[in-house]
Formats: structure tokens, C-alpha cells, sequence
């Protein structure tokens, strides 16, 4: 039997700068291709360090259990090396880069990622063609990296990311991101533009958003509590969180 795709076994973590308990105190959890997991949970569940602690921040540590991806033990990995192992982790680029370009971040990841070396006038085909599927407008990509860009346009950056690096799984960390600002429709809609082409990619969604679920229609939701998973299930399960919010696990 082949290794699933990503699993998250018997997970403790605490913060890097503390002698404090582990906030996360034993999250297990396996991800096959294609599916879309959802991870939610009442303030103070620990939903921040389990997205932290996936995307491998230093602001965390590991105090037990493991992180597997396809099989490897991913626990000690940087996150460049698990990005080219076929992880995407969105907030790699989170801050404003002065004087680079997204272009200029993305030929970099791309080329470290599938091994080749594109050229400008290929890479820029390439996000011609997305930067299109995705609604953006032209010459966004030129623009320097986050520099004031809205919440809904940093969305967009990120799934242009993950639509060309072709990573085999996703983890998005959605829990700062708005309601109002549009920006969880531009995820749903990247989401299911990107899949169209790679319905075997597979995703972990760390949200507090009822309505992002509604759109994603996940396969699973997960219940996070203090820093433990206290309920999981499929679409009726997603459907309650859809309805009562996080309130009916508090
Ligand atoms: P959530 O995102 O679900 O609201 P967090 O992961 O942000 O929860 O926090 C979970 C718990 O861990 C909280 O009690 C929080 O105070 C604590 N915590 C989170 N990050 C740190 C940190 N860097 N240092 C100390 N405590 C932390
Ligand atoms: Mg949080």
C-alpha cells in the first residue's frame, strides 16, 4: 500500500520564544489527492500555530509527532525544501518586497520547484494565461511584490502562485484574511479554476469563515479545540458549520 499523500501524526507544538505548554497537543489528520480538508475552531484553538506550524515558521517548534509527505518524514524541513517537494505554502511572500517584482519571485520558484530554467518571455506567457483565468488585470505581475496591493489582489497573488508552481498539495492559512473585502470569493473562485486543470490537488484550508466553506464545499472539516481535533466528519458536518458557525462546538 503507497503512503498517503499527507498525513499530520500525533502533532505537538508551542512557540518558539516560550517555555509555555504545547498549544497544539496532538492533531492527527490525513490528506489523500484531491481532497479539500477544512480545519476551523473557536479564537485560541490553535488554528494560527497548526497553519504556522504546517508552513514550517520558525516561530514555532515542534515538541512531538511528525509530518509526513508522501511518505517522508517533513517534520525538520525548511519550507523552500518542502516547496519543491511539491508543497504550496501560501504566505511564503506575505510582506511587501521592495524593488522585486512578482514576476521576478515567481521565475525563481518556478525554476526551484520543476527544475527548469523558463524564459521571461515563457514565464510571462504562462502568467498571461493564468493572471487571465484568475482576473487579473495586466501588468500586475511587473508591479512590485504586495506593494500596495488589497487583501483581494494579495489573494489573487497567491493562487497565481500555486496555479504555476503545480504543487501535489495546498495549505492555505485563511484565518486573517477578511470577510468583507472580497477576498474569500477570490479564493473559492482561484480554488476551483486551478483544480479544473489538477483535480488531484489536494488541500488543507485553515479558516474561521462559514462562508469560504460554503464556497469550497470541502470533503472534510475538522473541529479544532484547544489544540486538539474534537470532531470531524463530511458534508453534513461542513453544512452545520455553514449554518450555526463555529458557536455550535463552543
Ligand atoms: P487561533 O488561531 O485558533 O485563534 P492561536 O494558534 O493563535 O489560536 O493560539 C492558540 C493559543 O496559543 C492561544 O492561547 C495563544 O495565546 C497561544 N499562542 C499562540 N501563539 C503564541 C506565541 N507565539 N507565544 C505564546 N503563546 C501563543
Ligand atoms: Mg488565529
Amino acid at each position: 500500500m503507497s503512503a498517503p499523500l499527507f498525513e499530520i501524526d500525533a502533532l505537538r507544538a508551542r512557540a518558539a520564544d516560550s517555555d509555555g505548554p504545547d498549544i497544539l497537543s496532538g492533531v492527527s489528520l490525513t490528506v489523500n489527492a484531491g481532497e479539500i480538508h477544512a480545519l476551523i475552531g473557536p479564537p485560541g484553538a490553535g488554528k494560527s500555530t497548526l497553519a504556522a506550524t504546517l508552513l514550517g515558521s520558525p516561530d514555532y517548534l515542534v515538541s512531538g509527532g511528525a509530518l509526513r509527505f508522501r511518505g517522508d518524514d517533513v517534520t525538520d524541513w525548511g519550507p523552500d525544501v518542502r516547496a519543491k517537494a511539491g508543497m504550496f505554502l501560501a504566505f511564503q511572500y506575505p510582506h511587501e518586497i521592495p524593488g522585486v517584482s512578482l514576476v521576478t519571485v515567481l521565475r525563481q520558484a518556478v525554476s526551484a520547484r520543476k527544475g527548469v530554467d523558463l524564459s521571461v518571455v515563457e514565464l510571462h506567457a504562462l502568467v498571461a494565461e493564468w493572471a487571465d483565468r484568475l482576473g487579473i488585470d495586466s501588468g500586475f505581475a511587473d508591479r512590485f511584490l504586495n506593494e500596495g496591493c488589497s487583501a483581494a489582489e494579495k489573494k489573487r497573488n497567491e493562487l497565481l502562485q500555486m496555479a504555476l508552481l503545480e504543487p501535489d498539495i495546498a495549505i492555505l492559512d485563511e484565518t486573517g484574511t477578511g470577510v468583507e473585502s472580497g477576498a474569500l470569493d477570490v479564493v473559492a473562485q482561484g480554488v476551483q479554476e486551478v483544480r479544473k486543470d489538477r483535480p488531484g490537488l489536494a488541500m488543507v484550508v485553515v479558516s474561521q469563515h462559514p462562508r469560504l466553506l460554503k464556497l469550497l464545499e470541502p470533503d472534510f472539516i475538522h473541529i479544532l479545540r484547544g489544540g486538539k481535533i474534537i470532531d470531524s466528519g463530511g458534508a453534513a458536518l461542513v453544512e452545520k458549520f455553514v449554518k450555526e458557525g463555529v458557536d455550535a462546538w463552543v
